[in-house]
């Protein structure tokens, strides 16, 4: 007797005798019909029970979320809805589950703010099995993209010295040794005598490691947990998210929002490919959703035509000074309809502003291109009118920024002058600082957000249902 997925006897070519199913129970019905679910596909296989000749002891086990392994024969289902079925011919119980106790039962549809608090079990629902399915194709996808263009893949440290975005958001990290940790005279922690000998952070990003390998290796790219201390609760930030970094040498500004668009619409299709039925489920979960809401509220296109509307169509690209324009003489802004009235060019852009951009006014994926220097990190590369900086934001629909990234300023002289302006000690960066008095180059790369893709790709809303253990501000129970 052959242990078979679920996937391979919904997919097998004909019916199959003695056969081994083991996964989980999701329902049982009328004494008979049991419907099981091992994690290789989003449906479920139907065992029909012989219920004269087993226990009523038996059936009552055959609970949500007891594990189960059935012997049977597949055969063609006389049933609508499904081509297979098994006839059960033996019933083992492995794990019992308790009706009265199980937190998750599936008829009554939970919600997903339910589920947050019991995010160890919320992947035994099918909307979850089918985003952590999807997500897992698209970490495998972003690694065939790079591999198959001979990028090296490069792990930057966790641990880190320096803080790449200089916007403060990080996590200090020290060893907490028994007798706690080393304090100076004042009382404050003592990181000299601490286990790195100076302040570490966890990392928000591997840019300027990846920068360095950049320099020798050509094209690498990083993938990996970062961590930032977001202040604020946001559908859009978590505290641990995973980053995507590429980083090309010889590459400016047009051959990075080149690769970075290349780079999207592969994954997505390569998700489109391998994913159908999940995405299928998502598609169809989403479309009930929209129904509840008020037609004028109603999305125009439903999840499979959205990705697909990135496939098809190019990015617009709009420079920064070009989209405060229109901006400013929209409707919103001028009625003071949005929270954050753009007046002067040199403002940054607030993520209603983003949104309105990519979905009411160009209604498809946005790049915008040469902010203002003052706005953005100190390694953008300055360009020629000295005010704007070679540095690109990547906008999508529902979502907002999904990208981040830039030329790199490659210039030593000019990278050392925006760093003694912006109060950094140059001895921190040294060893930033040596790609450009070594052989420096043109040089560009960008951050995507993994989870703001996932996000994107499963038409989920809220970044905390598209990872396995979301960290947020007050909550990293799990
Ligand atoms: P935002 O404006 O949304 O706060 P950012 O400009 O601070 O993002 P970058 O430093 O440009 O972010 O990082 C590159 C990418 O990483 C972003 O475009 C986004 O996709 C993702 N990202 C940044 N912060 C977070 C976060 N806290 N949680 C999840 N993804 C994030
Ligand atoms: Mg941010
Ligand atoms: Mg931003
Ligand atoms: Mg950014």
């Amino acid at each position: 007797m052959k242990h078979i997925k679920v996937k391979d006897l919904l997919n097998s070519a004909k019916p199959l005798d003695d056969v081994l199913v083991k996964g989980w129970v999701r329902t049982f019905r009328n004494n008979q019909f049991l419907a099981i679910n091992d994690g290789s596909t989003i449906n479920n296989i139907q065992c029909v029970v012989d219920f004269e000749n087993t226990s009523p002891e038996m059936l009552k086990r055959l609970t949500t979320s007891a594990a189960v392994a059935i012997h049977g024969n597949l055969v063609e289902s006389q049933g609508a809805g499904q081509k297979y079925e098994v006839q059960v011919t033996k019933l083992e119980i492995l794990g019992d589950s308790d009706a009265e106790t199980y937190p998750i039962q599936l008829r009554n549809k939970p919600s997903l703010e339910f589920l947050r608090e019991n995010a160890h079990l919320r992947v035994r629902t099918n909307v979850f099995g089918a985003i952590m399915r999807v997500r897992s194709v698209l970490s495998f996808a972003i690694h065939q993209y790079f591999q198959e263009k001979g990028f090296v893949y490069v792990n930057t440290p966790i641990i880190t010295g320096s803080d790449a975005e200089g916007a403060g958001e990080m996590f200090r990290v020290t060893a907490l040794p028994a007798t706690g940790a080393p304090l100076n005279e004042e009382g404050k922690v003592d990181y000299k005598q601490d286990f790195f000998g100076k302040e570490t952070n966890l990392t928000v990003s591997g840019q300027l490691e990846a920068e360095t390998y950049a320099m020798s290796l050509g094209q690498v790219y990083t993938f990996g947990p970062t961590f930032r201390a977001e202040n604020s609760n946001t559908s859009r930030h978590l505290a641990e998210f995973w980053m995507i970094e590429p980083e090309v040498a010889f590459n400016d500004l047009d051959a990075n929002m080149d690769l970075a668009e290349d780079f999207i619409q592969y994954v997505i299709k390569y998700a489109m490919d391998r994913c159908q039925d999940d995405l299928a489920f998502l598609n169809q979960r989403l479309a009930d959703e929209e129904k509840q809401k008020p037609t004028a509220e109603r999305s125009e296109m439903g999840l499979l035509e959205k990705l697909q509307f990135v496939l098809d169509n190019n990015f617009k690209r709009v420079s920064y000074t070009e989209a405060i324009d229109i901006l400013k003489n929209s409707k919103p802004n001028k009625n003071k309809k949005f929270n954050y009235i753009i007046e002067e060019w040199g403002a940054d852009l607030q993520s209603e502003h983003e949104r309105f951009l990519v979905e009411k006014h160009f209604k498809c994926p946005v790049i915008l291109f040469d902010y203002p220097a003052k706005i953005k990190a100190f390694y953008m590369r300055l360009n020629e009118d000295n005010q704007t900086v070679r540095a690109m934001d990547i906008l999508f629909p529902g979502i907002g920024e999904i990208v981040g990234g830039s030329q790199r300023e490659e210039r030593l002289d000019v990278l050392q002058q925006k760093i003694a302006d912006l109060g950094i000690d140059e001895k921190e960066l040294w060893w930033y600082l040596d790609t450009r008095r070594f052989g420096t180059a043109v040089h560009s790369g960008f951050g995507l957000g993994f989870e703001r893709l996932v996000l994107f790709v499963t038409g989920m809303t809220n970044i905390r249902d598209v990872i396995p253990f979301p960290r947020t501000p007050q909550n990293a129970e799990f």
